[in-house]
């Protein structure tokens, strides 16, 4: 079993997608560990997205990520990180393929719907950047035994 961190941007919050995207990651097995709606801290948003911090967008982007509230949401499941990646689809919503999240709901390369760890060791940080450890729940849903074959 692996973690990831995803957030709803301010984009599918003031859009109202969340519940319809939420329901992709329920649809496709992946159990709900912990979720919160925050109003961000700039701090912690320049944090989440220090690897871009020399990027001509990253001003805007912190200033996005900050504009409204956003959903943080810990996904559990077999290659979590991979799965839900590849549910995102491409960056930039005008490439992304039809039938991914990006896809399908955006048409743009900064209002992109949600981010996604792009793998475990990056999920493990940025969970710890976002949740207290007693935020996170372990535990089993009844359907569970017949989503994943042990
Ligand atoms: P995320 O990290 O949010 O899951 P990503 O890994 O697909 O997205 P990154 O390259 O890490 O993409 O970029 C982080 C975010 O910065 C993007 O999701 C998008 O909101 C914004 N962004 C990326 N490239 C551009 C760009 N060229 N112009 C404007 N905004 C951009
Ligand atoms: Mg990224």
């Amino acid at each position: 079993m692996e973690r990831t961190l995803i957030i709803f941007k301010p984009d599918a919050v003031n859009r109202l997608l969340v519940g319809r995207i939420l329901t992709r990651f329920e649809d496709k097995g992946l159990r709900i560990s912990a979720m919160k709606l925050q109003q961000s801290p700039v701090e912690q948003v320049k944090k989440h997205y220090e690897v871009h911090q020399r990027k001509p967008f990253y001003n805007a982007l912190v200033e996005f990520m900050t504009g409204g509230p956003v959903i943080l949401v810990v996904l559990e499941g077999p290659h979590a990180t991979t799965v839900v990646r590849n549910m995102l689809g491409a960056t930039d919503g005008r490439e992304a393929t039809a039938g991914t999240i990006r896809g399908d709901f955006g048409l743009d390369q900064r209002y992109n719907l949600i981010h996604a760890s792009d793998g475990p060791e990056t999920a493990r940080t940025e969970i710890e950047l976002f949740f207290k450890p007693e935020e996170i729940v372990d535990y089993t849903r009844a359907p569970d035994r017949w989503i994943v074959s042990k």
